[in-house]
């Protein structure tokens, strides 16, 4: 994985599905800002190296947030290096093995939405690697940059900015790629977009959110999932973009939020009924029955002479599916 610098001592590794960042100074103290899905220790280590020299260990690793797709690598890396992971407060219990997140939203708008059928639910055992950020803003290892909190995608959620050059890294509060568009998610489209819509659990703080970031009015966004964007440009299209917010129109979480303290989730609403399962485990059923058809006819070819007897195949509901 080729480090790409998009801003002074800012490393972008643009993995398959997640963002990860190195960010510091060659000669001064350094971290990784978050981890990828797992699998990817040895490139993130020989990323590293390759920009801060062989033997190379940071001073801390930052989690923007506890998805899978951010802490994936970081119990391999944490262990190698011996280096804390840091988090903000209301994420921890995902990062600590004492709670699983609110689950994904399948029936929600967009192409990713479809997706989170197939996604794992987010929680990680961390152990004694994990540590709270520090409650003022500062960043551990991250001198010029200040913690902005940032809920909604999830309730501990943190972008990270830095005021010399208007940098942020956003996580996953804003993305600059459309995942609810399977075209522009393919040519990698480069867009200010909301965030993955069915691992965001709150609409209405996920909109103050972006509010906050295009009040800073940054020259370059690094996020979670996408190509990162710089230039002169970038502020007002952030500004535009929160301007024009729009939550998803239908889901899980659109009507009313989850809610959680530091101890995991306390409220979750009800799952909608998802029909697309219902038509998937249908797909599947008839093809099974296309299939055990076609076995019984071959059957009958093997029947010398035999008669080829009717097979009778009743109704069929989708209700019948389920459960
Ligand atoms: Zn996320």
């Amino acid at each position: 994985m080729k480090p790409t610098e998009i801003a002074p001592d800012v490393y972008w590794l643009g993995f398959a599905v997640a963002n990860v960042y190195l960010v510091g100074e060659k000669a001064g103290p350094w971290v990784v800002v978050d981890t990828s899905t797992p699998g990817h220790f040895e490139a993130i280590k020989s990323a590293a190296e390759e920009v801060y020299g062989l033997g190379a260990k940071p001073d801390a690793i930052i989690l923007t947030h506890a998805h899978f797709d951010h802490y994936g690598s970081a119990l391999p890396l944490a262990t190698y290096w011996n280096v804390p992971v840091y988090a903000q407060r209301l994420d921890l219990p995902y990062l600590t093995g004492k709670a699983r997140l609110a689950p994904g939203d399948p029936t929600t708008d967009g192409f990713f939405a479809f997706a989170a059928r197939f996604l794992p639910d987010s929680g990680t055992d961390l152990g004694e690697f994990v540590h709270v950020l520090p409650d003022d803003d500062s960043l551990p290892g991250m001198p010029g940059w200040r913690r902005i909190s940032t809920p909604g995608h999830t309730p501990g959620h943190a972008s990270l900015f830095r005021e010399g050059d208007r940098t942020l890294i956003a996580g996953d509060a804003v993305l600059t790629v459309n995942l609810d568009k399977l075209p522009d998610l393919v040519r990698k489209e480069q867009e200010v977009s909301r965030p993955p819509t069915p691992l965001t659990y709150d609409w209405p703080s996920a909109r103050r959110s972006v509010q906050t970031l295009a009040e800073l009015r940054p020259q370059g966004i690094a996020s979670g999932h996408g190509t990162p964007m710089t230039g002169d440009a970038v502020a007002d299209k952030l500004a535009e973009f929160a301007q024009d917010f729009a939550a998803p129109k239908y889901g899980r979480y659109v009507a009313e939020p989850a809610r959680f303290d530091e101890n995991g989730a306390v409220f979750v609403p009800p799952p909608p009924p998802d029909y697309l399962k219902g038509a998937l485990a249908g797909l599947g059923l008839a093809a099974l029955i296309g299939l055990g058809i076609y076995a019984l006819s071959r059957r009958g070819d093997d029947d010398e002479g035999g008669m080829r007897r009717p097979i009778a195949v009743g109704p069929m509901r989708i209700e019948d599916l389920e459960g």
